[in-house]
């Protein structure tokens, strides 16, 4: 028995990601141009990393509030009155490390050994593997790429609840496709979970990373106080923080003394001096955001009309988040796909079965970068499409 053998099965089954190995692969070559992660290229903004600096300068070194320091927490509830118009009490925020820690926070509050979790596939593939992690059983749900693009049969998601079904994970704007659920999905995923007494975990992160020239809709145009929504954020792709480790939850009131001790037996808190600089992304960033936005927009519709001109890709025009999720004709084994992409073009994209089984035959281009680079990425792209 080797000692992986003698670990705990949920840790030592838990899935290798589909984009490392790509990436691991094409990571030193010479002039690639990596479009497999889900960041843009820009460093954050100095105004952000300011307030970092002199909240270090000025000796936040020491241990701090579990759930986040009050001058962040009343800084997001400013946010979210602005962008959603809704009037949340400072201690409905708890200050994690980065949206992934707010995912596996959420389930350590709603999933234990054997029940099971709801998503919909393709998929980012972390809450499927931190759901495993917790014991839980993911249960992958397909969204349809029909001709005007993905969207979700709720009659589908209804049908994959069990007695065992705890939760659902809702992804709008989605990572990798683009999907972004209008309101009456909202309303019927909402129904279908009050109907059947589950919980919501809401990843709204690319909310405001919307092309629509406002944020995408959200559960929080919909609910009411009492419902069971738990809402994962992160201050990594707005701000171009994607390295600080820094997001949110967002839930009820009634629960901050659970998640705030569900962080003291995990990370114990975000450092101080980092909260510094995520109240200045939040109260000084929306020009910013706007600016990224706009230039991913450009970016975009280039790269969208580059391969339509190979006449050999089906994609649907993403209205939010930046990633182009498309299928090339022909093509089935995306992860071989995406190494012969590797080696004769020079382009890093992620293979879609990374994202799921659903995922298969689909390649995943993250188009947050320079236009130069984009442009020279999807020429080189379709040169490798015209003669696959
Ligand atoms: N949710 C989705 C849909 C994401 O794409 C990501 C990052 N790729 C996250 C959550 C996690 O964000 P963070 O990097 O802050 O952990």
């Amino acid at each position: 028995m080797s000692l992986t053998d003698m670990l705990r099965a949920e840790a030592r089954l838990a899935p290798v990601s589909g984009i490392e190995a790509v990436a691991n692969y094409g990571r030193d070559r010479k002039g690639l141009i990596p479009l497999w992660a889900g960041e843009g290229d820009l460093p954050t903004p100095d105004f952000i990393n300011a307030a970092a600096m002199r909240g270090l300068a000025d000796g936040e070194t020491f241990y701090t509030w579990q759930a986040g320091i009050p001058e962040l927490r009343a800084a997001l509830a400013r946010y979210h009155k602005r962008h959603f118009g809704l009037a949340f009490s400072p201690d409905e925020f708890i200050v994690t490390i980065g949206g992934m820690q707010a995912i596996v926070l959420a389930l350590q509050a709603t999933v234990g050994a054997g029940d099971e979790a709801i998503y919909l596939d393709p998929a980012w593939p972390n809450f499927a593997g931190a759901a495993g992690v917790a014991g839980a059983v993911p249960v992958p749900v397909p969204l349809i790429e029909g001709a005007n693009g993905w969207y979700c049969d709720v009659a589908r998601v209804e049908a994959a609840v069990t007695p065992r079904t705890k939760v659902i994970f809702v992804n709008t704007p989605a990572n990798p496709t683009g999907w972004t659920a209008d309101i009456e999905t909202l309303k019927a995923l909402l129904d279908l979970a009050r109907k059947h007494g589950l919980w919501i975990i809401a990843d709204e992160i690319y909310a405001l990373f919307h092309y629509g020239g406002r944020r995408a809709p959200s559960f929080m145009d919909i609910m009411e106080p009492e419902d069971k929504i738990l809402f994962v954020n992160t201050f990594s792709k707005n701000w171009a923080m994607t390295g600080w480790r820094v997001g949110w939850l967002r839930a009820h009131p009634s629960l901050g003394r659970t998640f705030e001790n569900l962080i003291q037996y995990s990370s114990s808190g975000v450092a101080q001096f980092l909260q510094r600089g995520a109240i200045a992304a939040l109260d000084e960033g929306d020009a910013f955001l706007a600016s990224q936005v706009e230039r991913a927009q450009r970016a975009r519709d280039l790269v969208c009309r580059k391969l339509a001109e190979t006449g050999k890709v089906r994609f649907s025009v993403p209205p939010g988040a930046f990633y182009l999720f498309f299928s090339v004709e022909g093509m089935k084994d995306s992860t071989r796909a995406a190494f012969d992409i590797v080696d004769k073009a020079s382009v890093g994209l992620a293979p879609g079965v990374a994202f799921g089984k659903a995922g298969e035959g689909h390649l995943r281009l993250c188009f947050h970068r320079r236009l130069d680079q984009v442009e020279e990425a999807a020429d080189r792209l379709a040169e490798w499409i015209r003669k696959t």
